[in-house]
């Protein structure tokens, strides 16, 4: 089914390539559907799995994975998977930033 009117703010939609990005990393042009008034992009699940086998492609996928919170002395911890690892270069030892950004993220910045 095509959606010509938002259902957030009833706004006209429209279809059109936009680049699509992953962690920084552009997939290539992909379909949306974009509401003119709110900005808002959906994409059909045929674009979605273009998007994902794209994602496979350049080895983006998988990087989202859950973690368990640990605790060493005082402080916790919390393991960052290899596949992150690889992917930003980080190695044991090196130094990073960790701040919050709001009550529900945590940004790490490799410095
Ligand atoms: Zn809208």
């Amino acid at each position: 089914m095509k959606r010509t009117k938002c259902e957030e703010c009833k706004g006209k939609i429209i279809r059109k390539k936009v680049p699509f990005k992953l962690y920084g990393i552009e997939l290539g042009m992909f379909t949306a559907e974009i509401c003119q008034k709110c900005n808002e992009e959906i994409y059909d699940e045929d674009t979605l799995d273009k998007i994902n086998k794209a994602a496979k492609q350049k080895g983006l996928w998988g990087l989202e994975s859950k973690t368990k919170v640990g605790e060493v002395g005082n402080s916790l911890d919390i393991r960052i998977s290899k596949k992150i690892a690889d992917f930003i270069g980080l190695k044991k030892g090196e130094d990073i930033l960790v701040h919050p950004e709001n009550k529900k993220r945590i940004v790490i910045d490799v410095v």
